[in-house]
């Protein structure tokens, strides 16, 4: 069993909540509102005009930058309106908002899939670009970026590992769409052509590998396993990199640096289905857990408001003390249920008092907790007061640019101080030139 940092941090699991729960389709919004920056890129840029008529799937946003994605909408009907968004994480954009009308074009359609085998480089990277695919991990940046530019890659990391600990959603998507994520494992193949393909499963899930496994010798490709320890964090791309090739990723580093791609199974879903069904990037399979009443795998179109796949999944059970996008260690605390599910969110988590199990906030004792967690040999200690004094450029020089916002540090403080969200906005900070 491999690990890069020891055995990690062992976190409460509970992904039982969700993990037998099979993935369904959610409702159709009658409103979807789709901000022109849904990851970790530039915005795209507004080609609808208030009053337009836009058909499913349309482009309502064009990548114009590098870096950005296209798009779509998710459902037919009418620009209502186009206004600025206040999105978690310090990020505002333009919103597109369409008010669904008018009939699917693709939904409920039959399609017939294409000889993704007959397609060459650039018409994959092509699909992926026009259907605005991004890595649907956490930090999510248009595939054809890290992808495009045909650096040699010499391993193939499949990512399995769901590292946040109420999340499921990959874990299903395994279990019932196995054939969709070989086929795309085949297609990344295709186009990085790896020497070898290394999958990265938590040692607790290897019954799931021969089964994976069976499959990608049927399609006649080879393929690696690595069972890691499931300590916090292992499933994010940097701790499994390195638990995978023993080398250190260097910072800031991405994992092309090592000749290496990470790629996570919800990623590989939308290539299966950008690539072999022509199908952008519309909907994706979001956990929705914690204190509501019925934890669920939905797949849910972009753009459909939080309340309503909250409402969809029987509504909070009791008062959440704390809604957040993502995980409890990496996601993102919301107070406004308005918002839209975009292209990033991979879980909706409401937490409760016991869940939250932070303590009240205090001042920092200098326990030192939050440094030895770390990671990545950060001092968050001394990086969070250069930020609350005004000095993130400082917090640059002592490192502030290699944290993964893993939450570690957060999870371990004593004083309940939100580390990971100050951290964060000391790199929005310097990032908007207010260092
Ligand atoms: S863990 Fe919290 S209280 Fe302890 S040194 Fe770090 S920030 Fe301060
Ligand atoms: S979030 Fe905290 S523990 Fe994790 S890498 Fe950043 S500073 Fe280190």
């Amino acid at each position: 069993m491999r690990s890069a940092f020891g055995s990690g941090v062992r976190l409460r699991d509970h992904r039982e909540l969700s993990r037998e729960a099979a993935i369904e389709n959610a409702h159709v919004p009658a409103v979807c509102t789709l901000p022109m920056q849904q990851d970790g890129g530039p915005s795209a840029e507004c080609v609808v005009e208030v009053g337009d008529i836009v058909a499913e799937g349309s482009v309502v946003g064009r990548a114009v930058a590098p870096g950005s994605a296209n798009v779509h909408t998710p459902v037919p009907g009418r620009v209502a309106a186009i206004r600025e968004m206040n999105l978690p994480g310090h990020r505002t954009c333009q919103a597109v908002v369409v008010v669904l009308s008018g009939r699917f074009a693709r939904s409920g359609k039959l399609v017939t899939p294409q000889d993704w085998r007959r397609m060459g480089g650039d018409r994959i990277v092509e699909r992926l670009r026009a259907g605005g695919v991004v890595g649907l991990g956490g930090e999510s940046v248009p595939l054809r970026m890290i992808w495009g530019d045909h650096r040699p890659t010499r391993t193939l990391v499949v990512n399995c590992v769901e590292a946040e600990p109420f999340l499921t959603a990959s874990y299903r998507l395994l279990v019932e769409r196995m054939g969709r994520i070989v086929t795309g494992i085949c297609i990344v193949q295709k186009l990085l052509e790896p020497g070898r393909v290394v999958i990265g499963i938590a040692a607790d899930q290897v019954d799931l590998v021969a089964a994976l496994g069976a499959q990608i010798r049927a399609m006649g490709a080879s393929y690696e396993v690595a069972a890691l320890d499931t300590g916090y964090p292992q499933g994010q791309p940097r701790h499994m990199l390195e638990a995978i090739t023993g080398r250190e990723l260097p910072h800031p580093g991405e994992p092309e640096d090592l000749g290496c791609a990470v790629v996570g199974v919800d990623t590989l879903h939308a290539v299966y289905e950008a690539v072999v069904l022509d199908r952008p990037l519309l909907e994706r399979v979001v956990t929705v857990t914690g204190v509501v009443n019925r934890p669920s795998n939905l797949k849910a179109r972009i753009g459909t408001s939080v309340r309503e796949l909250i409402e969809e999944c029987g509504g909070f059970r009791v008062p959440p003390e704390r809604v957040v996008l993502g995980g409890p260690m990496t996601g993102l605390a919301i107070t406004d249920l308005d918002l839209p599910l975009t292209k990033d969110v991979t879980g909706i988590v409401a937490l409760s008092r016991k869940d939250r199990a932070a303590p009240p906030r205090t001042s920092c004792i200098s326990c030192g907790r939050c440094v030895s967690v770390c990671p990545a040999g950060l001092s968050p200690l001394v990086l969070h007061k250069q930020i609350n004094h005004g000095r993130p450029a400082d917090a640059v020089l002592d490192g502030l640019g290699e944290c993964s916002e893993c939450g570690l540090c957060a999870y371990a403080c004593p004083a309940g101080i939100p580390l990971v969200e100050i951290l964060r906005h000391g790199k929005a900070l310097v990032r908007g030139g207010r260092g």
